[in-house]
């Protein structure tokens, strides 16, 4: 396959990050505006207690403003602004900032001493706090702005089409952007499955992360941004913006000719599935042209709730969730509660290492009254709505774990029971695994984490948790492997499944399904259409015998087809 896309001159400056939203943009960069600081000049506070209702007023405001963004945001938004908003309202956060007034700071100083007490204790307790570190000092940059009346940090109003670039957007700033505006987000840390990430591709902006220096780029700067190859390019010449141009014609092109379930050239199915995080995903992705969901993260619905949702509120909502697909397939995850994602009502206290211990359905094993609300809950929304539902547990690693939830699946009446495989030591034993279970779905964020012992979160670790690695290759191929031998379909729903050339390694390595964000779903269709099932077992085995994560992908690109050169 050769590169139709017009070589970039030597005078313009190619920067390389990371491709985590396909597409190409073009725009003038809109920088995001700092966070602001305490000013070291600030007066000290003589009437502790005044100040104290002024801060507590700026928390307030933040939190309110929050509040205000989660009502017009989809869902997967929303819970995100929702648990900043969380934040913002901490009692413990304003008590912080009252001992630091009493003790005379100013009321910006204080605010800023509070939050960097807190920011310690959550980089103490690491994993996913140290994590929302930044959604901490978020708050704090906002609360602070609000003491001072100056405007709040973040993305300052524009009104052409243009590119966003920042350090690293915070959650509030990626939910609410607008898409008519944001023709492109460049950022300059990040990582494959970072919030702005994951945001951007459900709303179908290109995105590059990991760009280096992104934030020396003057505002106003021309960019050409290529979401797919993870190209940066500044002050392009006309050419290679006519170039782009092009392409992205031909792509949109491309990608209305082929329509319907996934199929490879020789009509092999491959089902094409969307994951979604809640009701508003579901009501943008239901009219789409896809086969189904084949990932819902049920615990993006509660991510902000205080207490444990009764059967009847989770019946309404999974009925709202399953209503737009009619008698299509929906798979949908029980609460993948714990490590990057803590439940307020599912937390059994501190753990050293939360992304190894108890979680998802290790948790659900502790607290099985959880679980059995949520498959009853499952079940009525099926009877109501004829879906075709299928339920999957996270993080399974042992054929007795996947056998205890298949059982408990199915006494609740639902009829099909799977498990996700994410965890290195499942997929190695799949076959066993899968014996008890109707399906296995490969959760390769989570299976590049512990196969190659790196945490997603940190975005500089993003070349050992590429996808591509020889070695969670191998691990997949072992997943599918054992998957046939028992006789089981096997799918996949992490990141990796929208990536239209490793769509087509997965599929020669015997995947059935494909599940990802919407705005994949065509681009995959079109690179399956493209090759045969025996082309995809070619390129499979060239991924498989080469020695590197970049060989394999350049190995792969090298012998697909060349008119898929449109989309990478
Ligand atoms: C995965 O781990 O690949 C996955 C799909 O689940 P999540 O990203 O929600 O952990
Ligand atoms: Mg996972």
């Amino acid at each position: 396959m050769t590169d139709s896309t017009a070589t970039p001159p030597t005078d313009a400056e190619l920067r390389r990050g990371i491709g985590v939203s396909p597409g190409t943009a073009y725009g003038p960069v809109v920088q995001v505006a700092p966070a602001v600081t305490a000013p070291a000049n600030e007066a000290p506070t003589t009437d502790p207690e005044a100040a104290l209702v002024d801060v507590k007023a700026a928390f307030d405001s933040v939190a309110a403003d929050l509040e205000g963004r989660a009502r017009h945001a989809d869902d997967t938004a929303q819970q995100i602004l929702k648990a900043t908003a969380l934040i913002a309202k901490d009692k413990g956060l304003h008590k912080a900032a009252g001992k630091h007034l009493t003790a005379g700071k100013g009321k910006a100083n204080a605010i800023s001493a509070a939050i960097e007490d807190y920011a310690a204790q959550f980089e103490a307790l690491g994993g996913y706090f140290a994590e929302r570190v930044t959604d901490l000092r978020d708050v704090g940059s906002r609360a602070i702005a609000a003491v001072l009346g100056v405007p709040a940090p973040g993305v300052p109003h524009f009104d052409v089409p243009s590119v966003i670039v920042a350090e690293d957007l915070a959650p509030a700033e990626t939910a609410t952007l607008d898409r008519a505006l944001v023709a492109g987000i460049i950022t300059q840390a990040g990582g494959r499955t970072s919030h702005t990430a994951i945001l951007a591709a459900q709303m179908g902006i290109p995105a590059v992360v990991q760009c280096p220096d992104a934030t020396q780029i003057a505002p106003g700067t021309r960019v050409a941004v290529d979401g797919d190859s993870g190209e940066v390019t500044l002050n392009p010449t006309g050419a290679y913006v006519d170039g782009l141009r092009e392409r992205r014609e031909k792509r949109a092109a491309a990608l209305t000719a082929t329509s319907g379930p996934g199929r490879t050239k020789d009509g092999h199915h491959v089902a094409l599935l969307a994951n979604i995080g809640g009701i508003k995903d579901a009501e943008e992705a239901g009219p789409q042209d896809l086969e189904g969901v084949g990932l819902f993260r049920t615990e993006f619905v509660f991510l902000s709730s205080d207490k444990a949702p009764t059967v009847e509120e989770q019946t309404e909502i999974y009925t709202k969730v399953f209503a737009p697909f009619g008698d299509r397939r929906v798979v949908v995850r029980t609460l993948d509660a714990g490590a990057d994602k803590p439940l307020a009502f599912a937390d059994l206290g501190p753990e050293e290492n939360p992304a190894l211990g108890r979680r998802g359905l290790r948790l659900s094993a502790e607290r099985p009254d959880l679980l059995d609300a949520q498959l009853e809950a499952l079940e009525n929304a099926r009877k109501a709505t004829g879906a075709d539902v299928r339920v999957m547990a996270p993080m399974v690693a042992t054929a007795e774990e996947a056998a205890w939830f298949a059982r408990r699946v199915r006494e609740n009446g639902l009829p099909k029971a799977g498990v996700m495989i994410e965890v290195p030591g499942a997929a190695l034993r799949a076959e066993h695994v899968l014996g008890d279970c109707d399906f296995g779905s490969l959760g390769t964020n989570d299976l590049a984490q512990y196969t190659m012992a790196a945490d997603r979160m940190q975005g500089e670790l993003s070349d050992l948790l590429d996808p591509w690695q020889p070695a969670v290759l191998d691990v997949i191929k072992a997943a599918c492997d054992g998957a046939a031998k028992a006789g089981k379909p096997m799918g996949v729903c992490g990141e990796a499944g929208g990536d239209p050339l490793l769509a087509l390694v997965l599929t020669g390595l015997g995947v059935g399904s494909l599940s990802m964000a919407p705005s994949k779903v065509s681009m995959v269709r079109f690179a399956l259409s493209l090759h045969s099932l025996a082309d995809c077992q070619g390129l499979a085995a060239r991924a498989l015998a080469a020695p590197t994560a970049a060989e394999a992908a350049a190995a792969v690109k090298e012998a697909a087809h060349e008119e898929l050169s449109v989309l990478i």
